[in-house]
């Protein structure tokens, strides 16, 4: 197989501010893997610096993997991810990006979608949430009102104006909340929102606290009935076991774990510990949304909004009407180009 790689600058809708950083532009990396009779499987890294990844790491992991995959056998993809786990094991987006490539490539082979040649069904009854990121009061009733069609928020918290915010935005909307702390609160700042947050439509809460707090949300759960789940906790199916009594769910990432093989294993894994399970995502295009897509049917919650929030897609993949989300019917991931999208050099 031959491995070549394009940037991708996707540009945000909107400035993204989260509690810990804020951007305009998200920096990705598209791959295509081609066979000998030319089938191309796409795939795509959305590094984040949090897990110590960017471009620069991404392409670099992906220079050094062209040679590895020079006469691999994309069928082997157990083999494959696992050598490249050993090699690169803090790149999971690098890693990501050639692991949906590989799947993309083996059903377009065998001229089936990728749920069928994962035996799931069609999953085209999930609602996403959309993301509110933290912005000023007006602005975010702003993106609220544009963001009438869905029917879930997840709205970015982790300030002490949260509730407030809160009470505001439900003044204008009958949607379901979802909020999402990105580490940002203190345990006994916790307690005291959830249960103010109670009465206001909370789902759940995502990632409390900073990783590792493991005793702080033990507590938190004690004292507060809003379901609280990890994101930066948890990376792979290796770091769920030690949150199985801590947490009532987990949020699974391509980006963080490595791709759609060991989704399938957190998957698993947090199942036998008895935990929810939501599929998230980065600001992605619709190369690795439809991707994470294609899983959607084995999780209780989907938030695969990264491509809606964006200008510059230069995809066409998971459909998504009133926040359902629907996926193509084509072969592998069933992704198709617009005509801005890099192409393969021949
Ligand atoms: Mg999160």
């Amino acid at each position: 197989m031959n491995l070549s790689f394009h940037p991708l600058d996707l540009k945000l809708r909107r400035t993204f501010q989260i509690a810990r950083e804020t951007r305009n532009i998200q920096n990705n990396v598209v791959v295509l893997l081609k066979d000998e009779n030319g089938i191309i499987g796409f795939g795509e890294a959305a590094p984040t610096s949090f897990f110590g990844e960017d471009v620069n790491s991404v392409t670099k992991v992906l220079g050094q993997s062209a040679d590895l995959l020079k006469h691999a056998d994309p069928f082997q993809i157990e083999d494959i991810t696992l050598l490249l786990k050993n090699k690169f094991p803090k790149n999971a987006a690098a890693r990501a990006a050639i692991d949906i490539a590989l799947y993309d490539m083996i059903g377009k082979k065998l001229k089936i979608p990728l749920y069928k040649l994962l035996g799931l069904n069609l999953p085209t009854t999930k609602i996403t949430s959309f993301t509110i990121g933290i912005d000023t009061l007006e602005n975010m009733c702003k993106k609220v009102e544009e963001a009438k069609d869905f029917p879930i928020l997840k709205i970015k918290v982790g300030f002490k104006d949260d509730i407030a915010i809160l009470r505001e935005l439900r003044k204008i909307t009958r949607a379901i909340f979802r909020v999402d702390a990105n580490t940002g609160w203190t345990p006994d700042e916790a307690i005291k929102k959830l249960n103010l947050m109670e009465e206001l439509g909370v789902e759940l809460v995502e990632q409390p606290f900073p990783i590792g707090s493991i005793e702080a949300l033990k507590k938190v759960r004690r004292h507060a009935k809003i379901p609280i789940f990890v994101d930066e906790d948890i990376q792979d199916s290796t770091d769920i076991p030690a949150f199985s009594d801590a947490v009532d769910g987990i949020n699974i990432k391509l980006m963080k774990c490595g791709g759609i093989r060991e989704a399938l294993r957190m998957i698993y894994t947090a199942r036998a510990h008895g935990l929810k399970i939501m599929i998230g995502c980065n600001i992605e295009s619709s190369v690795s949304i439809t991707a994470a897509a294609h899983l959607t049917s084995l999780v209780d919650y989907i938030d695969l909004d990264g491509h809606l929030l964006v200008t510059n897609d230069p995809y066409i993949g998971a459909a998504v009407d009133k926040g359902r989300l629907t996926l193509p019917e084509g072969k592998g991931l069933g992704v198709g180009a617009r005509c801005c999208a890099p192409l393969p050099s021949l």
